[in-house]
């Protein structure tokens, strides 16, 4: 994994910008707000975005027509988090694992599913574990999800800079 030292807060403007086209195919906006000047992480940059444009794809998909996607960044003590937040059905309970299972698509709370592979969030998973970091959501069936990504912060500025020690493995992702 080709890791460099990228801020948060303007990684995350990037990757709002580059995903706009999924807004307009579902006529949906994207906005990225943070209270947070700063936030330096070490990434994978081209891995990263690809698990943002699944996030902000399906958020696109699901949501209604005309609405807004939020997308956060919190300080969460050792981790970074973001967020991305839709109004769309939810996603049950039930199918907590199914998302995150290779082809797996859910029969969403409002009985319809839409066009996918199911792939989409599979490869964010790897790519999140990949980076010592986690991936969850939050959701209530009817109102909307939230999905989670927390990155770990660099336990030192010192960190910064400093040549790829992890070796972690992407070999099987597509
Ligand atoms: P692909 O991303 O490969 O084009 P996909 O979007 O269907 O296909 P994933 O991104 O892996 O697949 O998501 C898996 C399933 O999880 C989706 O098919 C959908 O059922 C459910 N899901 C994911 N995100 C949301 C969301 N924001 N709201 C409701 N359901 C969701
Ligand atoms: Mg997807």
């Amino acid at each position: 994994l080709e890791k460099s030292d990228v801020d948060l807060v303007s990684f995350l403007n990037d990757v709002v910008e580059m995903n706009t086209g999924y807004g307009a195919e579902f006529q949906v906006d994207f906005d990225f707000s943070t209270r947070l000047d700063t936030a330096m992480a070490r990434l994978a940059p081209e891995r990263m975005m690809q698990v943002f444009a699944n996030l902000l794809s399906n958020a696109a998909k699901y949501s209604p027509t005309n609405d807004t996607v939020r997308v956060g960044l919190e300080d969460d003590g050792e981790y970074w988090q973001v967020s991305v937040t839709d109004r769309g059905p939810g996603i049950p309970e039930s199918a907590r694992e199914t998302v995150f299972e290779s082809f797996g698509q859910v029969q969403n709370t409002d009985g319809k599913t839409r066009k996918g592979t199911g792939l989409g969030m599979a490869i964010a998973r790897k790519i999140v574990l990949a980076h010592g970091g986690e991936i969850d959501f939050e959701s209530e069936p009817g109102h909307g999800t939230t999905f989670y990504v927390r990155l770990r912060k660099p336990h030192l500025e010192a960190d910064l800079g400093q040549g790829d020690t992890e070796t972690a493995s992407l070999s099987d992702v597509a």
